[in-house]
């Protein structure tokens, strides 16, 4: 994180700068005890190093103390005058140290703000993310919705029990079956389940049809047929003109059947035995189940 790295850097460069003032402090000492010494001031330059170690050691002495420290030329006056510069330069220093703190907590705060920016910019990001997934949602939705009325508008067609797949294929073979194939496709749903005519046509035949139990069979303008079995309800009577999707009867479980299912047979004739595919028939009219 940028206040992290900005805080090492600051103390690191801190650091790098009191060690080398203490440096320049302790060779510019030296310097002077020499000179004092030379002068026969030796308890001045006592005094002298015992106030410069004391402000090495509270460690403020920074780069601004040493040209103080290093300029006593020229006896005591000058040389006390740079200590008061040095501890003038340490009060600089301390203040300068303060204004870092400041900058730091300035830093801090900085960072906080952009943490707390990131984190609501990434949650109105999501919440856009959503609303945009939600409309496209909407928006496949209604296209599907209209494609499925364009193609009752063209043809009329829908499949004979709304949103339920079969369970069984065309032709596939199972003792059930008088003929040992399955003569049509199996819708499951639960018995009283709506049963709808699966185009417009002339319903041909309402009743008992032995193994299928309750039927019926519709003839539609193209001269195909479509039979509905094991019906636990008809709603419709012989002659009578149904519109695709009309509701004819309900599912149920009648004749021979193991459970409430419609069993749905496309025909070339009225009567058994003329079964085509009923999957492809519907395919046909734009009906995919
Ligand atoms: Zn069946």
């Amino acid at each position: 994180m940028a206040f992290t790295r900005a805080t090492a850097q600051l103390a690191e460069k801190l650091n790098d700068k009191l060690t080398q003032a203490t440096g320049k402090l302790t060779e510019a000492t030296e310097a002077l005890t020499e000179k004092h010494r030379n002068a026969g001031r030796a308890t001045r330059t006592r005094v002298g190093l015992a106030g410069a170690a004391a402000l090495a050691a509270t460690g403020v002495v920074g780069a601004v103390a040493t040209p103080a420290i290093a300029a006593p030329e020229g006896g005591s006056s000058a040389y006390a005058l740079g200590f008061v510069q040095a501890a003038a330069s340490g009060d600089t220093i301390a203040d300068e140290l303060k204004a870092q703190a400041r900058a730091q907590q300035r830093l801090a705060d900085a960072a906080r703000r952009a943490a707390e920016a990131e984190k609501a910019e990434k949650a109105e990001a999501k919440k856009a993310e959503e609303a945009a997934a939600e409309r496209a949602a909407h928006k496949a939705a209604d296209e599907r919705a209209e494609r499925s009325a364009e193609r009752r508008a063209a043809g009329g067609y829908v499949d004979p029990v709304a949103g339920v797949d079969t369970t069984t294929t065309y032709k596939q073979a199972g003792s059930s079956w008088s003929s040992g194939k399955h003569s049509g496709v199996d819708f499951p749903a639960a018995t009283g389940t709506p049963v709808r005519s699966v185009g417009p046509g002339t319903v041909v035949t309402v009743g008992w049809g032995g193994a299928y139990g309750n039927q019926i069979v519709i003839r539609h303008a193209d001269g195909k047929y479509t039979q509905y079995a094991h019906l636990s309800a008809t709603k419709v009577s012989p002659g009578q003109k149904v519109d695709g999707g009309q509701r004819i009867g309900a599912v149920g479980s009648t004749g021979n059947s193991t459970g409430p299912h419609l069993h749905f047979e496309a025909r070339n004739g009225a009567y058994y035995g003329s079964d085509f595919n009923p999957i492809s028939y519907l395919a046909s009219k734009g009906v995919d189940v």
